[in-house]
């Protein structure tokens, strides 16, 4: 279903420039400005450093992508010995020993779940290819087919025992599926080893899923720029951000229209079809997974709800644009959009088809 579940050894695009240099106080080392950019994980991942040393950053940026590509790895439901394609295949049957990760990873899901009355749910894989638009001859699946899946989608079925770390899927055809979730935690995994590397300052963007840590050479801070879902060339707000995620999700990057409705890739666990409360959904938050997370859950729930669910969590902030085209933002980041925009992001060249400018 999700471009992330296709992943593909494309090809490992990497380049190195120095785009800019930073003399510091006399008699210190000079940081420079390191990019780096890679297909993984069925998108761009970027990452940008600021060091003293080339080698050394070029050598933690190569630690950064192994790590993200084992994750690309464990997580994928395509690849057929996976453990959550093991999971998927018992369900109903019987429970899955997984190893720590793994069983962190579907309780943080579920916790996701619970705190969003089920908007974000990695159960919704259950609904199978119907929705999957890149599909040949795909067409509109008709109601009683969407009735047939949603019976395979309830996170409250996926049950889990801490004692012996088990999963097990209560229903059989249930199916799950981290897609939600894997970008933003290989993010937080891929920042933490650039950290242990020494690195103070930089940013590891998935698609536009970014976490940004540190500061720039200069001293200043990381600016992002978040899109207009109808005008690409437009930002809705520049948010300054030092050690905060921010994530997006949004129709308009992976759909198509059909018959004037727009079908893309998130769909409302509740109705069974793509949600349609939003057309973009950005939240700030400490961690890459959880801004990752309720950006999707925050998307599904629509203004109302959404933002109300962001007012209840502590250090979350968001803003949505609504089926309207409607923009509205916690309180955190109250009249923020109108003031930002005198600010321009930096951008890096390649990063023209995600939601986020970053520098
Ligand atoms: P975006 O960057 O737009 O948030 P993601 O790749 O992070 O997109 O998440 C979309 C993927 O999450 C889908 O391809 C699907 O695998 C999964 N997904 C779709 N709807 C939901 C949902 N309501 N809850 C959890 N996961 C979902
Ligand atoms: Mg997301």
């Amino acid at each position: 279903m999700c471009e992330y579940d296709r992943l593909k050894n494309s090809t490992f695009r990497t380049f190195l420039m120095v785009a800019l240099t930073c003399v510091a106080a006399e008699g210190h080392a000079v940081a420079e400005r390191f990019a780096f950019e890679r297909h993984m994980m069925g998108t761009s991942v970027e990452v940008i450093v600021w060091s003293p040393d080339g080698d050394a950053s070029e050598k933690a940026v190569e630690r950064a992508y192994a790590e993200i590509e084992r994750i690309e790895k464990k997580l994928s439901v395509r690849k057929k010995d996976s453990r959550i394609t093991e999971i998927n295949q018992w369900a109903g049957t019987k429970p899955v020993k997984v190893d720590d990760e793994m069983y962190r990873l579907i309780r943080e899901s579920k916790r996701f779940s619970e705190m969003s009355g089920g908007a974000f749910d990695i159960s919704v894989q259950g609904l199978g290819d119907i929705w999957d638009f890149t599909r040949p001859g795909f067409r509109e699946p008709g109601p009683d087919r969407v009735k047939k899946g949603l019976k395979r989608v309830d996170y409250r079925k996926i049950r889990l025992n801490e004692g012996d770390s088990t999963v097990f899927l209560e229903e059989g055809g249930m199916e799950i599926s981290l897609g939600g979730i894997a970008k933003g935690y290989a993010v937080d995994r891929a920042v933490g080893i650039l950290r242990e590397s020494g690195i103070k300052g930089g940013i590891v963007s998935a698609g536009g899923d970014l976490l940004a840590f540190g500061r720039k050479g200069n001293g200043e801070v990381w600016k992002v720029g978040v899109r207009n879902p109808r005008d690409h060339k437009k930002n809705i707000c520049v948010l300054p951000v030092s050690n905060l995620s921010v994530a997006t999700s949004g129709d308009y990057e992976r759909y198509r229209m059909i018959d004037g409705k727009r079908v893309h890739h998130i769909i409302d666990p509740r109705t069974g079809y793509p949600s349609t409360g939003c057309m973009s959904a950005t939240v700030v938050a400490k961690g890459a997974m959880t801004a990752d997370a309720l950006a999707t859950a925050v998307f599904v729930l629509g203004p109302e709800a959404g933002l109300a669910l962001l007012e209840a969590l502590p250090g979350v902030e968001g803003i949505l644009v609504d089926s309207d085209g409607k923009t509205s933002a916690s309180k955190g980041l109250a009249g923020f959009s109108e003031r930002s925009l005198k600010e321009k992001p930096d951008r890096l060249d390649s990063h023209q088809k995600h939601n986020e400018s970053i520098n």
